[in-house]
């Protein structure tokens, strides 16, 4: 065990580097299944795992890069994730693409992907379908689909344990991320409204506190007002025409600017774009002559 490292029956929680903060997550290990859970914690705990328990199957809630790094680890062992987030793993090309990346952004995530995320195109073994469904062992699983984040982001339910894993519906102070090509806002609100309903008594989550048991109403809504208070700022800022990237440069996201630019800048644009499309779908902002972002009035 190592400090922060919580044991919930056969579900172990193993906490991240510096608190599980990107570029690190919170790992789990199933014991009995020997299963893994989105192996970028901690290497020297994951090593001491892979060498002392049985470790037979790494699943993956979803494709982000902070959730494969140590994948390394465990190479000769089958990988599941959901079919819908399985494209990435064919090629880095792909991997860029779903992020919507390009000209300098993309060389400068293309390096970091492979040398700080140790990315490697990876054959998939299997997917992991929607349901619930007994681990060899017997540890029951209900597998829950939590599109949004990206498309095929998974929760894991523990139901016999009253344990839920959340993956990178994270309830952090930053809020939720939806800037990918496929995430969705909409489908970011109605995944963390089945896992507000679930019942379960503790919350674990990919990054940060982690452990919550459970989240109060509060930590809820903190999280989901996030959404809408980038929305809000947003709306404001278009009561006077701007581009895209005057938008870029009002730092709603992520604050005033700060380096890496290719990691806030980016972020600040997916982020952004996705409340523009949203906000265009609803006819709260249109395209003026100028070609410029405008609220309508
Ligand atoms: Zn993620």
């Amino acid at each position: 065990m190592i400090e922060g490292e919580r044991h919930f029956g056969p579900v172990w929680f193993i906490p991240g580097n510096r608190g599980g903060k990107y570029p690190y997550c919170h790992s789990l290990f199933l014991e009995g299944p020997g299963i893994i859970i989105d192996p970028a914690s901690n290497f020297e705990r994951l090593r001491e795992i892979r060498n002392t328990e049985e470790v037979k199957a790494v699943w993956l809630s979803h494709w982000h890069e902070d959730h494969f790094t140590y994948l390394e680890l465990f190479d000769d062992l089958p990988l599941f994730i959901a079919p819908e987030d399985q494209p990435p793993f064919t090629d880095v090309e792909v991997l860029l693409d779903w992020y919507g990346l390009e000209g300098d952004h993309r060389d400068y995530w293309r390096r970091a992907i492979v040398e700080t995320f140790h990315y490697r195109p990876r054959p998939v073994a299997g997917f992991l379908q929607a349901g619930p469904s007994l681990l060899p062992g017997g540890l029951g699983v209900e597998i829950i689909p939590t599109p949004g984040h990206t498309p095929g982001h998974l929760a894991f339910h523990f139901p016999e344990l009253g344990v839920v894993f959340m993956g990178d519906y994270d309830l952090t102070p930053f809020g939720p991320w939806y800037g990918d090509r496929h995430s969705s806002i909409s489908q970011t609100l109605e995944s963390l409204d089945k896992l507000a309903s679930m019942e379960a008594r503790v919350f674990l989550t990919g990054h940060e506190r982690g452990v919550f048991a459970p989240p109060e109403p509060e930590d809820w809504q903190r999280y989901r007002r996030v959404i809408f208070t980038r929305e809000e700022k947003l709306l404001e800022f278009l009561k006077t025409p701007h581009s895209l990237e005057d938008i870029v440069r009002a730092g709603i996201v992520y604050g005033k600017a700060r380096e890496p630019k290719a990691f806030f800048e980016f972020g600040e644009r997916a982020i952004m774009k996705k409340h523009l499309e949203a906000l265009q779908g609803r006819g709260e902002v249109f395209v003026n002559e100028d070609g410029l972002f405008e609220r309508r009035r």
